[in-house]
């Protein structure tokens, strides 16, 4: 087993592969955006439960009760 830390060379957090200069700290864009969309993911997450009552605009609708009018 190769240690995690190697001296001078870093490993993407994602899947593990040497890091490329490019695209530090990860080993391609695709982790990269991995990583960003996670990010973006839990920073939506807690928006939406802060916001949780003004993003109520989605109109619920019953199946029972499909009658939509304006
Ligand atoms: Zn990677």
């Amino acid at each position: 087993m190769e240690p995690m830390t190697k001296r001078g060379t870093q490993t993407c957090p994602i899947c593990g592969k040497p890091v490329v200069d490019q695209f530090k700290p990860f080993c391609s864009s695709r982790c990269s955006m991995v990583d960003f969309g996670a990010w973006i993911g839990e920073t939506y997450r807690l928006k939406s439960e802060e916001t949780d009552e003004e993003t109520t605009t989605f109109p619920e609708k019953d199946p029972e009760n499909n009658t939509y009018k304006g």
